[in-house]
């Protein structure tokens, strides 16, 4: 009986999300899983606006794996040096391309597995590459994503890869893809880290975690 509550309540709070954020998607701009791919590794601990001002200029000048193979690290470093970690994440750019080369005929796998062995590449970011550039159920787990989700009670545990499995548990296979880029919208617009909005939430009926 408890159980069927809470599946209702799960129930309420996907169709409450959806009415609310039906267009919701990746800000990232790309044309290819390969440039996806790239977007996402720079986004790290940097906005997806500034990525894209990026990578505006960066993939007219550099397309295909065989481009980014071939730079220096100091090459790309000066073509990215607009996002935290730039010395970095151009290492691993450039790393993960040769591999994507020599080893998948500068293909972007399609399996969390191959894609968390290149550098440079973490379960989150794995899951962004399948869930928006292959349109797989993947539930990339951000820090929007483990906020609300603890918030809303749809998951409890503390690391990402703990409220993955928590969500995947809850919901339906074919709305993971959605369920992610919503339950981000919803930590943007309302549920924000710092003075959630929980007195305009539209979710504040069903939420454990409303905080006025
Ligand atoms: S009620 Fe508050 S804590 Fe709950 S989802 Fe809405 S904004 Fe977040």
């Amino acid at each position: 009986m408890k159980e069927a509550g809470e599946a209702r309540r799960v129930r309420e709070i996907l169709d409450i999300l959806a009415r609310t954020y039906p267009e919701a998607r990746t800000a990232l701009l790309f044309e290819t899983p390969f440039q996806l791919l790239v977007a996402a590794i720079l986004s790290a601990q940097t906005t997806d606006r500034q990525v894209n001002r990026i990578t505006r200029q960066l993939f007219a000048r550099y397309r295909e794996p065989e481009d980014f193979a071939r730079l220096t690290p100091e090459e790309l470093a000066r073509e990215i040096r607009g996002c935290g970690l730039y010395k970095n994440k151009s290492r691993h750019i450039i790393a993960a391309s040769r591999i994507l080369v020599e080893k998948y005929g500068s293909r972007v796998p399609e399996s969390l597995e191959e894609l968390q062995r290149l550098p440079g590449v973490g379960r989150k970011t794995a899951n962004v590459v399948l869930n928006v550039a292959f349109g797989r159920p993947a539930l990339p787990v951000d820090t929007h994503v483990l906020r609300v989700a603890r918030r809303l009670g749809l998951a409890r545990g503390k690391t990402p890869q703990k409220v993955e499995e928590e969500l995947l548990a809850v919901i339906p296979e074919e709305e993971r893809r959605d369920a992610h880029h919503r339950l981000i919208a919803h930590g943007r617009a309302v549920c924000k880290a710092v003075r959630p909005r929980c007195g305009t939430c539209s979710l504040s009926h069903l939420c454990p975690g409303r905080q006025n």
